[in-house]
């Protein structure tokens, strides 16, 4: 660590009042994806106390600011997602949400308060920070499709001046509090969305040798597609196909004349994904002919896998390790099947996603639980890890 610096954690402690307000009033107040405008506005006036100058955007509730414009070291851009999810808060916390049916059950929330943090504390002690700070305040992670970061990313989020790095991080209930995972190469899965209506024909339940039986049809489906998983794709590479809705007929005794399937296809390797739309796409009609029921699919691509930049990602791993001590800085053994817009950005710049210890003993929690509570102590490991990771890249140019 530079001399002349006191270490970030000390100094993310010294913001932790401000990170806990900022975070209460934007856990009170969670909005749904594409519609966080009191959200924005919490930020934009967190950011005027900081002095931290900001772009907005008429038709899009995401910030972009950017710490040290006049420093020319490389640019490192940091960045919180803004979205809640559709959930009715059961924690019991005094600044519970305000609003049924919304909720940060996903910890946005602690995300944007740490990003905060970060700002604060690398605008106003830049020994050892190089070059200018991006700071990415982006809607919609959980949209799920386009998401917000591919939006954040054509409004210029990525440029003037042009980004070298960029780093995210995500609470994690299954990594202890005071933590900090990371993991070069593939992190989290492309996401894909499938629909499959089966037309049969409709009838008497007491006669069903009289038309294609839908439902019997659909159920063959969603076994045969697990078949692709453990028959078509390579068994050391990991694949998921879900299906996650099933809906069709109204009464016992009825056949109905069509069932939609709806399910997700999580995979790891750009290849692998094509290979399993292929084959879900073949699977499913040759199921369907064969007991004569026609088939419509429906496939589309949501985010693709998050690929941690394999340098950088030791880069900051190194300049956590030395930040919050080396047994607080876990390599996590394995991807996980979740999916993460943050990928778009690591599709285009360098850069790693973390992972941000919030677990407790005896505390299990769940993200997107109506009683998901991450301890509020994760806000200063959150904006050391982001103002270290910065630092540390800055000094390894690009
Ligand atoms: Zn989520
Ligand atoms: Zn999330």
């Amino acid at each position: 660590m530079p001399r002349g610096r006191e270490p970030w954690t000390v100094l993310a402690r010294r913001a932790l009042p401000a990170m806990r307000a900022w975070r209460t009033q934007l856990h009170m107040e969670p909005e749904l994806s594409l519609k966080e405008e009191k959200t924005r506005e919490k930020i934009l006036s967190a950011l005027g106390e900081l002095g931290i100058p900001y772009r907005t955007f008429d038709d899009f509730p995401g910030v972009v600011a950017t710490i040290g414009t006049d420093r020319s070291g490389p640019v490192v851009a940091l960045r919180a997602d803004m979205d809640g999810l559709p959930v009715t808060e059961a924690t019991g916390l005094p600044f519970a949400s305000k609003f049924p049916g919304r909720m940060h059950a996903c910890g946005h929330d602690v995300h944007m308060a740490c990003l905060l943090g970060a700002a604060a504390i690398l605008s106003k002690n830049p020994t050892g920070v190089a070059g200018p700070i991006r700071l990415l305040f982006q809607p919609a992670e959980e949209e799920g499709n386009l998401g917000g970061a591919l939006p954040l990313i054509e409004r210029g989020a990525l440029e003037k001046p042009t980004v070298d790095y960029v780093v995210g991080q995500h609470v994690d209930p299954s990594l202890p509090l005071g933590t900090v995972g990371w993991r070069a190469g593939p992190l989290m899965a492309a996401a894909d969305f499938f629909r499959i209506t089966v037309r049969g024909r409709g009838g008497h339940a007491a006669t069903p040798h009289q038309g294609p039986d839908a439902i019997l049809i659909a159920s063959e489906i969603v076994l045969g597609l697990q078949a692709l998983v453990s028959r078509v794709r390579d068994p050391v590479d990991p694949a998921v196909v879900s299906v996650g809705s099933f809906h069709g007929g109204t009464r016992h005794n009825i056949l109905p004349d069509e069932v939609v399937l709806e399910g997700t296809v999580r995979t790891l390797r750009p290849s692998t994904r094509d290979l399993m739309e292929r084959s879900l796409k073949r699977r499913t009609r040759a199921i369907a002919s064969s007991l004569g029921a026609r088939v419509r699919i429906v496939y589309e691509r949501g985010y693709p896998a998050l690929q941690n930049h394999p340098a950088a990602t030791r880069t900051v791993a190194e300049a956590l390790s030395i930040e919050l001590g080396r047994k607080n800085v876990v390599e996590v053994d394995h991807p996980l099947m979740g999916a993460e817009d943050f990928a778009r950005y690591l599709e285009r710049v360098p850069g790693t996603f973390l992972r941000l210890g919030v677990g407790v003993p005896d505390r299990p929690a769940s993200l997107h639980s109506a009683t998901f509570a991450p301890d509020e102590r994760a806000l200063v490991i959150g904006a050391a890890t982001l103002a270290a990771a910065a630092e540390g890249l800055q000094r390894s140019p690009p």
